[in-house]
């Protein structure tokens, strides 16, 4: 049974010493304990004493360990990227506060002798049973995982969790087809289920949301906040200065009406990118650049870095977010930053989660290449009382919930239950009958109560509806159009001839192939087609020559990765 933790001490222990980057996640960690300790005891009553086995967790963080080079610790300190570490800190305690037995660790060696690979021997099977339920590792850890273990590699990748911060799509995780149809990676093809990968932001419902969480206000900080906010105070998005070149132009407008401040790294001079006019206060540590958001009343970011922690921040702050729009969207195929990135994704902004789950008053996504649209909106900004708002899935309590709900329900080793059926034909097409009922006004597909069969899923079945794509949609799209969110463990339901018959669609012909479009119809030709392979089975990709079926589900709001009944 897994206790919930009461303070977080032994888990700085757990953490070790040597670098910047642990060095960074400890202080994060000590930071936000008492938010850490509130948002637990919230959870614990929630749950109400419901049974929680505790897991042996091992954690190993492939990016940190010096034979991945390590290219991150020695920047922390000078502007380098900090999202990762800010997820990986919050990661850390979230599975501590909720009562897991964890070990840590930031070298090979260590992950050798904690997988019980004999020293001086790799790539051999191991010698006795993997001692951990769960691994929670990343793409470096990974690779260094599979090197290492040999055999068993295959045998225990069920009970990987892989934190990626951009997401793999399924197109890109199968090894034959993203081969065969040219989905080039540089981060390899694991044939994992792609809910083993978690990401940073719910970039696609194929991963499952991770995420990270932001520091939560109480109501006399937000007072605080309110009375002290500086309405000609902006802060720009942006610790490097290699992100301030050549925005000269929106900086001298944006200087016409508000003071400008920066937090860009330097050594010795101001950098030659950030202009004399800028209140540069250099790299600050975390605590202090909250305090400096907090009297801001806007942060603006000039399209880089992508999709990170700040704007979040930011916003909690009580800023409004000013991003730039992508017009044509940035993605692996245009752009430099993604490209062999194991996804398609369309990238709309540089922070589409703020520009899509949060939106006005608090962010404003605007065409920077029109002067007028852009200086119009900062002087409305200036104008505008915002409240601090932070999302419920980026607060401590939010992100244990999600965890917690992932540990208990998601099981990667066991094969998932289907109908039954005399004549299996292979588990992705079965041949037994459909559960699933047409809906009162005949839009969409339900679980029928009549199928007389309930399946053990999770997420609980009683949540699908089964929608019928545009042709130029995604099934995500097709779902969040209906104010759902795509499901991908459903679409084992719906692979089924039957299904098409149900919603009305004619198909002349019926074939089952390996596509991540399939279930689909081609309905000019009145083909339709079924899934052959289960890993493929994806809520991302489009193609105008089909209509997806779609498997949609409702979601908790301010919890898009949990279902009503999910918990
Ligand atoms: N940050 C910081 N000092 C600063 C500016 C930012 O510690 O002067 C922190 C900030 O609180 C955030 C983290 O850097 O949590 C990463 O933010 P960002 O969105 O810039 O993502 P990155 O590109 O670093 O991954």
């Amino acid at each position: 049974q897994a206790a919930f933790r009461r303070d977080l001490a032994r888990l700085l222990e757990l953490i070790g010493t040597g670098k910047e980057s642990l060095s960074f996640m400890k202080k994060r960690i000590r930071h936000l304990a008492q938010q850490w300790l509130r948002a637990a005891r919230r959870l614990e009553q929630k749950l109400a004493g419901r049974q929680r086995d505790q897991k042996h967790i091992l954690i190993h963080i492939g990016f940190l360990t010096e034979e991945s080079g390590d290219v991150f610790s020695p920047r922390v300190l000078k502007g380098g990227p900090l999202g990762e570490m800010v997820q990986w800190a919050d990661i850390l305690a979230a599975l501590f506060m909720l009562g897991h037995s964890l070990k840590v660790t930031v070298s090979l060696k260590e992950l050798q002798s904690h997988l019980g690979v004999p020293p001086g021997r790799g790539n051999c099977p191991l010698t006795s049973p993997l001692p951990f339920d769960l691994i929670y590792t990343d793409y470096h850890g990974l690779q260094q995982m599979k090197q290492h273990m040999g055999l068993s590699f295959k045998k225990y990748r069920c009970r990987v969790r892989v934190i990626d911060t951009f997401g793999t799509e399924p197109a890109y995780n199968h090894e034959e087809y993203a081969t065969l149809r040219g989905y080039r990676t540089n981060w390899g093809y694991w044939n994992l289920q792609p809910t083993q990968f978690m990401t940073m932001f719910p970039h696609t419902p194929d991963n499952s949301f991770m995420g990270f969480v932001s520091e939560e206000l109480n109501q006399t900080e937000r007072q605080l906040i309110k009375a002290n906010k500086v309405s000609s105070m902006a802060v720009v998005y942006g610790k490097e200065a290699s992100i301030w070149k050549g925005k000269e132009k929106f900086l001298t407008i944006l200087n016409k009406y508000m003071e400008i401040h920066g937090t860009v790294y330097y050594e010795t001079q101001r950098p030659p990118e950030v202009p004399a006019f800028v209140k540069n206060h250099g790299l600050l540590p975390q605590h202090e650049f909250q305090q400096l958001l907090r009297k801001a009343k806007l942060f603006i970011g000039f399209g880089f870095p992508y999709e990170g922690p700040a704007p979040l921040e930011a916003i909690a702050n009580g800023c409004v977010f000013l991003q730039a729009r992508f017009n044509p969207p940035h993605s692996s195929l245009n752009h430099e930053f993604f490209r062999g990135k194991p996804t398609s994704r369309e990238v709309s902004s540089q922070h589409p989660y703020a520009e899509d789950f949060i939106g006005k008053p608090h962010v404003w996504t605007v065409d920077y290449n029109n002067s007028e649209e852009f200086e119009a909106a900062i002087k409305t900004i200036m104008r505008t009382q915002v409240d601090p708002y932070l999302p419920y899935e980026y607060t401590c309590e939010g992100m244990l919930e999600r965890i917690h709900a992932y540990i208990q329900h998601q099981d990667f080793c066991t094969p998932p239950s289907l109908p039954p059926s005399p004549k299996t034909k292979s588990p992705a097409m079965q041949s037994s009958p459909s559960p699933l009922a047409l809906s009162p006004n005949s839009t969409h597909l339900v679980w029928s109560p009549s199928a007389g069969w309930a399946p053990q899923a999770w997420p609980p079945v009683a949540s699908l509806q089964v929608w019928v794509s545009e042709p130029q949609h995604t099934c995500t799209e097709t779902c969040r159009r209906r104010g759902l969110v795509c499901e991908p463990t459903f679409f084992r339901f719906l692979n089924k001839e039957e299904v098409f018959l149900q919603l009305g669609i004619a198909c002349d012909s019926t074939e089952s192939e390996m596509n991540h479009l399939y279930p689909a119809v081609a309905e000019n030709v009145r083909e339709c087609y079924l899934q052959k392979e289960p890993l493929l089975f994806s809520c991302a990709g489009y193609n105008p020559k089909y209509r997806r079926l779609c498997p949609c589900r409702d979601f908790r709001q301010g919890q898009v990765a949990l279902c009503r009944d999910c918990l």
